[in-house]
This record gives C-alpha cells, sequence and structure tokens, in this order.
C-alpha cells in the first residue's frame, strides 16, 4: 500500500478503514511509530539553502563594495598594487566575515521563525490526545475545528458544518463547505468535499476524518514550490540603512571628485596622486561593516526574544516593537493565570461555596451560610446542574506524576471539577446519557450546547454560558418542588454579584424533550431553558503581570484589556491589575459609537468586555487613527484580521489557535504578558544597539575621510595612507562595532517613552556626534602627525603614530558609545560590558602585532615605534572621550530644558 496511487475521494468509508487498517477508534501507538519509520515523517521539505557561492557572491553586491572594488582596480591601473591587494584582500575577508556572520544570523534567524510547531488532535487506542502533526501517518483519526490548519490529507468521516480556506491550495477566496460521502472518480480538488488537504485552514465548524496522505504526499507537498520557506523581509531600519548607504555612496563620491579637482588646482598635483587620494577618501569613508553588524544585532534581540518565551515571525516587528505605546492585551490567560476555580454557585434557592484548589478533585461543596457539607443526592437542583456541567463539556482532567493536568478549556475544567467534587463520575454519566449532537461553544455566541438521549428514551439539552444571554433564553428555573417561572432579576443580581469579586460567572440551565428534537440548531437552543445555576469561577491575576503593567505605565505604554468576559468581572480584575477602570466599554457600546466617536472614546477608555473579533478590529484602526503604534494580543481564529492589522499581532502558543499564530508577527509560548512586556525591552534594545554601531561606524568613517580631505586642500602629506584606514576600518569592523551589538538593555530602557514610530535615522544627537567625534579625530590624528614630522620623525614613523592614534580613539569613543546619551561614568562601566572590554584588548593585540610585525610593516610602510610615544598617543587620544561625555552632558541638559 503506497500513499501516491490512492484516490481516496472514491471510496466508502469502510472501505477506506480497511485499506488502512484502521478505525474509528485510530491506530494503536505502536503501529503509528512503525508507521513514522516506514513513511517518513508528516513534514514539507524544507527549501533549499542558496548555493554557498551565490550566498558569498550576495555579500559583494552592495553600492559600498562596488566602490570598494572600482577603487582597487583603478589603484592598480595606476600601479600602486600594494593598495590595490590590500583594498582588494578587505573586500574578500569583508565578505568572508559578512559570509560567516551573517550567515550564521541568519540562520538563527530562520531557526527561531520555524520553530513555531503545530499540533493537532488524534484518537490513537481510542484516547483524544494532542500530538506534534510531524508524527501524524496514514491512518490516524485526526480531530478538526474552527482554527486549526489542516495537518494532513483527511477523508472526513464526520462533519459538523465543516468550513475550510483552501486558498493557499486552489487559490478559492471563499471558504469550501466540506461533507461526507464518496465521490464520482474524476472530481476536482476544489470539489473534493469529503476530504481536508494539508496546510489549509478550517474556519468554521468541527470533524473527525483518516488521514491519507501525509508530508510530499498530500496536494501542498506536490505543489513543490510551496515548501516550506522562511522569508527574512528587511526591516524598517534595514531598509532605511539601505537607503543611507546608497546616499552616502553619491556623496562620497562626490566629495572624492571635488577633493581631487581642488587638488590639482590648488596645488597641481599630478592627476594620478589625486586619483590615489580620492580612492582613499572613498575607500575610508565607506562603513563596509554596518550591514553585518545590523543583522548581527537583530538575530540577537530576536535569540533573546525566543529565551524569554516570544518567538519572531516576521522580523520587522522586531523592531516596530520599540516604538510600541498601546498594547492591547486579552485577559483570559494572559493578564491571568487561567487557572480557573469554580468558588460559587447558586442554584435559585440556595447558595453554596466550593473548597479545594487547581484541578484535583480534593474539595467539597457547602452551604454558604450554614457551612454544612453538601451529601450527595442525585434529585438536588445543584446535582442536576453538575450533571450539566459535566456533560456538556469537553475538557478532561487526568492524574501524572501526583499532580492533575487539564486537557482543554480551562472554564470547561473549573466546571467538570466542580462536578467531581461532588461525586458524580464522568464515564458513569457519559455512558447514561450519551452525546448524539452538540454547538460547540463560540465566542459570539457565548455558549455551549449538547443533545443526549437516555437509553430509556429521555432526551435532554445542556446548556452553559455567558449568563446574561442564558438567563435571558431561560423560562423556568428548578426547584426542590419541580419547575417554576425563573425569577430573572433575582438572578441577574447574583451573577452581578459574583462578576463584582472579579469572577466568571457561568450560568448552566437545560430542556427535556419527549421526543427528540429533528437537528440541534442555535434557534432550538435559545428558548425555554430550564436555568440550573450559576457558578462563580474565579481566575485570578497573574502576579507578575501586575508590575510588567507598572512597568508599561512608566514606559510610556499604555496597556488595555479586551476580553470576552463581561464588564463587571472585567473592570473587577482590571482594577486588581491597577489598570484605569474608570470607564467600562463594552462590545455593544462600540457597536453603537460611530467611528469619530469610537475614536475619541479608545483614548480614555482601558477595559473592553464582552468584545467580539471584529470589534478588536475595530480598536485597532481607532488607535492607529490616533497615530497609536499598537501591539494586540489573539488567539481565535476570528482574531487573524486584528493581528494583521496591529502595528504587531501577538499570538498566544499555547492555546491559540494556528490561524492566529499564522497571522501573528509574534508566538508566545507561554501565553504570558510579561513576555509582551520583556520583549518590547528587547525591541527597544535591539534598536539601541543598532543605533550605537551606527553612532560608532559613522564618526570613525568621517574622522578618516576627513584626515586625507585636509591633507589634499592643506597640500599636506597624508597621515595615513588608503591601505592603513582600510587595515583599521576592518579590524575596528569586526572587533569594535560588533561588541555593541552584544550591549544589555540600558537599565532606564523601560524608563524612557516610546520610540516615536518612522523617526528618521539621522537624529539632530546623531549628525552632531557625528560632526564632532569625526572633526576631533582628525584633529588629533593630523596634529600628531604634524607634530612627530616637525620633530623630523620619518614619515613612515609619523604615519604608525597616526593610524596607532586613529584606533586608540575608536577603542576609547567605543566606550561612549555603550550609552547614547546617559554618562558612561558609572558603577556599570566597569561591571557590566566584559565584551567591550575583551574587543579593546584583543584590538590593542592585533595593533602591536600589526606595528612590529616585519611583513606588516612593509605592507603597510611601518616603522617602529617607541615605548614613550605610546604614552604620548594614549594622552592625545583620550581627550576625546572625555569630550564627547561633556557633549552628552549638554545634549542632556538641552533636552531638559525643552
Ligand atoms: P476571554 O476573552 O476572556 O477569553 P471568551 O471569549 O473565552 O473570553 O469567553 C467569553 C464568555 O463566553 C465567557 O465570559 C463565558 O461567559 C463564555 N464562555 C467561555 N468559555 C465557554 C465555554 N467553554 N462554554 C460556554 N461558554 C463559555
Ligand atoms: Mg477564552
Amino acid at each position: 500500500m503506497s500513499q501516491e496511487q490512492l484516490n481516496t475521494h472514491t471510496l466508502d468509508m469502510k472501505d477506506v478503514f480497511a485499506k488502512f487498517n484502521t478505525s474509528e477508534a485510530g491506530l494503536d501507538t505502536k503501529e503509528a511509530l512503525e508507521r513514522t519509520q516506514k513513511w517518513g515523517a508528516n513534514t514539507l521539505p524544507m527549501a533549499s539553502p542558496k548555493p554557498a557561492w551565490r550566498r558569498f557572491l550576495g555579500q559583494l553586491n552592495s553600492v559600498l563594495l562596488y566602490v570598494l572594488i572600482v577603487s582597487a582596480v583603478v589603484s592598480a591601473l595606476l600601479q600602486h598594487y600594494i593598495d590595490s591587494g590590500v583594498i582588494l584582500a578587505v573586500v574578500i575577508i569583508n565578505a568572508i566575515m559578512g559570509f560567516i556572520q551573517e550567515g550564521k544570523a541568519e540562520d538563527a534567524l530562520r531557526a527561531i521563525m520555524t520553530m513555531t510547531k503545530t499540533h493537532c488532535m488524534v484518537v490513537r487506542e481510542g484516547i483524544l490526545q494532542t500530538i506534534d502533526s510531524a508524527q501524524l501517518v496514514a491512518g490516524d483519526v485526526v480531530m478538526l475545528q474552527a482554527g486549526d490548519r489542516v495537518p494532513a490529507d483527511i477523508r472526513l468521516f464526520f462533519c459538523k458544518e465543516l468550513r475550510c480556506d483552501e486558498s493557499a491550495l486552489t487559490g478559492e477566496a471563499q471558504p469550501a463547505t466540506k461533507r461526507i460521502g464518496a465521490l464520482p472518480e474524476h472530481t476536482p480538488l476544489a470539489e473534493q468535499k469529503n476530504t481536508v488537504f494539508m496546510g489549509t485552514m478550517v474556519t468554521y465548524g468541527q470533524a473527525r476524518g483518516v488521514v491519507t496522505h501525509t508530508g510530499s504526499n498530500t496536494q501542498m507537498g506536490q505543489i513543490s514550490d510551496l515548501v516550506v520557506n522562511v522569508k527574512l523581509e528587511p526591516t524598517p531600519l534595514q531598509q532605511q540603512l539601505g537607503r543611507f548607504a546608497g546616499q552616502v555612496t553619491i556623496g562620497i563620491i562626490v566629495v572624492s571628485i571635488i577633493t581631487m579637482v581642488l587638488g590639482i588646482l590648488i596645488h597641481n598635483y599630478p592627476f594620478s596622486d589625486m586619483l590615489q587620494a580620492a580612492i582613499g577618501v572613498a575607500v575610508a569613508s565607506i562603513p563596509e561593516g554596518l550591514p553585518a553588524v545590523v543583522t548581527i544585532v537583530l538575530a540577537i534581540g530576536v535569540q533573546r526574544m525566543a529565551k524569554n518565551n516570544a518567538l519572531v515571525r516576521r522580523l520587522p516587528a522586531v523592531e516596530v516593537l520599540g516604538s510600541v505605546d498601546v498594547i492591547c492585551s486579552d485577559k483570559t490567560g494572559t493578564l491571568t493565570a487561567n487557572a480557573m476555580t469554580a468558588r460559587e454557585v447558586y442554584t435559585g434557592g440556595q447558595h453554596l461555596k466550593v473548597s479545594g484548589e487547581g484541578y484535583g478533585p480534593d474539595g467539597s461543596v457547602a452551604d454558604h451560610s450554614t457551612g454544612k457539607s453538601l451529601g450527595f443526592d442525585s434529585d438536588t437542583v445543584f446535582s442536576q446542574a453538575c450533571d450539566a456541567a459535566m456533560l456538556c463539556n469537553d475538557a478532561s482532567v487526568v492524574e501524572e506524576n501526583h499532580k492533575w493536568i487539564l486537557h482543554g478549556d480551562p472554564t470547561e475544567g473549573a466546571l467538570l471539577v466542580l462536578a467531581k467534587k461532588h461525586g458524580l463520575n464522568e464515564s458513569v454519566l457519559n455512558r447514561e446519557w450519551p452525546r448524539v449532537d452538540m454547538l460547540p461553544f463560540e465566542s459570539e455566541k457565548r455558549y455551549m450546547a449538547t443533545l443526549h438521549h437516555h437509553s430509556d428514551g429521555a432526551v435532554k439539552l445542556m446548556v452553559k454560558g455567558a449568563p446574561e444571554r442564558i438567563i435571558n433564553y431561560a423560562k423556568y428555573q428548578l426547584t426542590p418542588d419541580g419547575m417554576a417561572e425563573i425569577n430573572q432579576a433575582q438572578w441577574q443580581q447574583v451573577a452581578e454579584d459574583y462578576a463584582k469579586k472579579g469572577m466568571r460567572v457561568m450560568a448552566l440551565a437545560m430542556k427535556s424533550y419527549d421526543a427528540p428534537p429533528g437537528v440541534l440548531s442555535h434557534q432550538e437552543a435559545e428558548h425555554d431553558l430550564v436555568m440550573l445555576a450559576l457558578v462563580g469561577i474565579s481566575d485570578p491575576p497573574r502576579p507578575q503581570a501586575i508590575a510588567s503593567i507598572k512597568m508599561c505605565h512608566r514606559a510610556g505604554i499604555r496597556v488595555k484589556m479586551i476580553t470576552g468576559d463581561g464588564p463587571v468581572t472585567a473592570a473587577a480584575i482590571g482594577e486588581e491589575l491597577g489598570l484605569n477602570i474608570s470607564r467600562v466599554m463594552t462590545g455593544q457600546d462600540i457597536d453603537a459609537l460611530t467611528q469619530v466617536q469610537l475614536v475619541r472614546a479608545v483614548e480614555q477608555t482601558d477595559i473592553f468586555a464582552r468584545t467580539s473579533p471584529a470589534n478588536k478590529l475595530q480598536l485597532v484602526a481607532a488607535l492607529q487613527h490616533n497615530k497609536h503604534v499598537v501591539a494586540m494580543t489573539g488567539d481565535g481564529v476570528n482574531d487573524a484580521p486584528a493581528l494583521k492589522k496591529a502595528n504587531v499581532g501577538v499570538a498566544m502558543g499555547a492555546k491559540g489557535t494556528d490561524a492566529a499564530k499564522d497571522a501573528a508577527d509574534f508566538v508566545l509560548t507561554d501565553d504570558n504578558f510579561t513576555t509582551i512586556v520583556k520583549a518590547v525591552s528587547e525591541g527597544r534594545t535591539v534598536y539601541d544597539n543598532i543605533l550605537k554601531s551606527i553612532i560608532f561606524l559613522l564618526p570613525t568613517s568621517l574622522a578618516e575621510a576627513l584626515v586625507i580631505i585636509a591633507a589634499v586642500l592643506l597640500g599636506w602629506m597624508m597621515p595615513i595612507t588608503p591601505a592603513q584606514i582600510l587595515w583599521v576600518n576592518m579590524v575596528t569592523a569586526i572587533t569594535l562595532a560588533i561588541a555593541l551589538a552584544f550591549e544589555a538593555s540600558e537599565k532606564n530602557i523601560m524608563e524612557k517613552p516610546p520610540r516615536p514610530f518612522g523617526q528618521g535615522l539621522l537624529s539632530f544627537a546623531l549628525v552632531v556626534r557625528t560632526v564632532l567625534v569625526g572633526g576631533l579625530g582628525a584633529l588629533v590624528v593630523f596634529s600628531l602627525f604634524n607634530e612627530f614630522r616637525n620633530q623630523g620623525a620619518s614619515i613612515e614613523y609619523s604615519r604608525t603614530i597616526a593610524v596607532n592614534a586613529l584606533v586608540l580613539i575608536e577603542v576609547f569613543y567605543l566606550f561612549n558609545c555603550r550609552y547614547l546619551t546617559q554618562s558612561i561614568f558609572h558603577r556599570d562601566f566597569f561591571v557590566g560590558s566584559k565584551l567591550l572590554w575583551l574587543a579593546a584588548a584583543v584590538v590593542i593585540a592585533i595593533q602591536i602585532v600589526f606595528t612590529y610585525l616585519p611583513i606588516s610593516q612593509t605592507v603597510f610602510g611601518l616603522e617602529n615605534i617607541g615605548i614613550q610615544d605610546w604614552g604620548v598617543i594614549i594622552l592625545a587620544t583620550l581627550p576625546v572621550m572625555l569630550i564627547v561625555e561633556i557633549e552628552k552632558w549638554l545634549q542632556r541638559q538641552l533636552r531638559q530644558a525643552l
């Protein structure tokens, strides 16, 4: 039986089962394992990476390097073979470094971006379980529901209003409705309604089916160019840098030509000398290390985020995160722990309280006023409510290593455990009242209903959901003496009381039939219900969330809570979390407002309750209209549009659907609000560190260019040759600038307001710094060179001094760059920056070798210099560091004054 030739859509279901030697109860685990070994994992092949030589050539493909290559050729034509050789060597070494470093960084990025695994629900040995989709084999029985990405090609045998978005496969935007039953032989793919295909998305309904094809045997696998390929989109800053590099190059060429022309006109220098000088200017001023540094900073940031449970799916979002000024967060499970426990129950006549923690069945139910424990009696109203709680429920709890683990929805888990505490037994009850149909929970309807047939012919509908819905659908309530007219006001009062304590309130109701209704429809579930009980379920805030919200507020980030829960519960939890609860809006309120009113209202409101996924989209739009940069969390299928629209879409890794994860920029593996805040801080750090690298590289390039330009214009000897400058650039770019990429976040990173979005690369402060350091550097190098020449030192000796001065200036300036605006004279200066010290030490060691090694002396035209002259160099260069600190201080004063 090979997978390829099977055309399963024509077969009857029993033949499909027979063909794959399976049944509705699924495979056994051993058989599944053997099949994986035989047929391989259920994965699509990764796109083969570009061949190494093409990636290497890609490194050379930058305007900056073109200029260098042209310079090398021109130098060779001028018979300056050493210069030409050095330039070429630099080009190649640069490409190799970029190839290795960027390659590593990009691999790391790709690895993280593919880390979001998909899981699926299979039935094996009759038990429903969650497995990694890669382990799926033909013959497995899979359960699908809205929001799932279809993990393989699956022939359906049960189908409840299943709709699939198959656009990834067929290009058809309209979701396809699925049904069961064999189809004729030549049914086209788009018409194969009894089969769902790998990679498509379930948008609605539920289904079960048998896996017929896995991995590359699936329809998706046969479309060869649709293999897994993570695209590394350039971030806004990378785009800006790309444009900037273009402009800089034009600038450099213009300046070089002007220098050349002026040299010829003013000093009558020979053309070839001036051409060489022009090349020197170009070579000096090109910050060739920049692109690699930026990629490395991004990769480090992304790795740090992954370590903190935030997986990046789209690279540009990493930078945008640093500009976020509004975080819209789900309440349940993100701001709260999602450890739901039923605490109180109201049955219409009696108030009960429930003891016990977690999902274990230890605990009891007692009368609230007398404290007397409730004995088990199957006829009480509470017992009937527990029936509904247990039957209208898809969750299960199992004991693993003495701990009770929940599978499924926590709200349902809490209700299940409540019934267990009362002494009900799941398997007994389910056998007595088998489920024949259901309406799954949807956040729009806010209730779930199930239909059960007793063997004695009785039929019952069980409903659980949001109280304001269920109370309205109910006409009766159950009392110890039988059914009575419902007292809606009373129920509403209790629901409100529970909500005020911050509890999620669930209503339980039922309906009995003499003859079964045809189909279970929403219409059927929404009238004449018999109210059974209200359950108050506590779900306390995550302790860290309170601190994280405080941190956001200090960091100029507003936190808005968006929940499907009721407004009173939301406000109570919001208060505990430290949010502004002066105004609470519900989804209905939002729907009643005009666009203009909503734009105003979102500014004053931090709590949004009973919202629908459509409301989330409206909120994002309104906030963005007000120029906010919005991060939005989501987990459901219908959250995808809001996640896409938000500047940063954040999906829940644990409870989120595949649809939400697909649409998101980030996936939180722990669903925790604190993780978002950590990621924001990391996003700010990434931006800072890129800025630090730029602010380090630009002034040093400028200093080098100025030295040559000044020499030409003044008609003096060049203090540093182009070859020497290239050497300096290369050494410092691969050591010093990269050390900055690893800098930890500045301490006060979350005390500053967010960086305005789309802010230009070259801020005023950056320009001032570049000009100051560039000018000072050139001045120091020039003066030292001149001084030594005047004292009778040889050109080579004076140049050796000048080159080493230039390097030391960069080393000192590197320490300035640790903080963009803060002073570096700080305790952390010595403890916090091991890598910087290491980089500095390495550069100095390399410089000593460079200076004294005979072969390097020949190539670069250097001489041995005396130990006391090192002292002179240090004395001359150290002040640059101090002057930059003074400039920072002035800028800080200026900013405060403004
Ligand atoms: P949240 O945004 O807090 O996750 P949900 O959309 O999950 O909110 O739930 C909204 C409301 O729907 C809840 O307050 C509750 O009343 C009801 N509800 C939640 N889960 C279920 C469920 N499994 N079955 C029935 N009703 C539910
Ligand atoms: Mg929920």
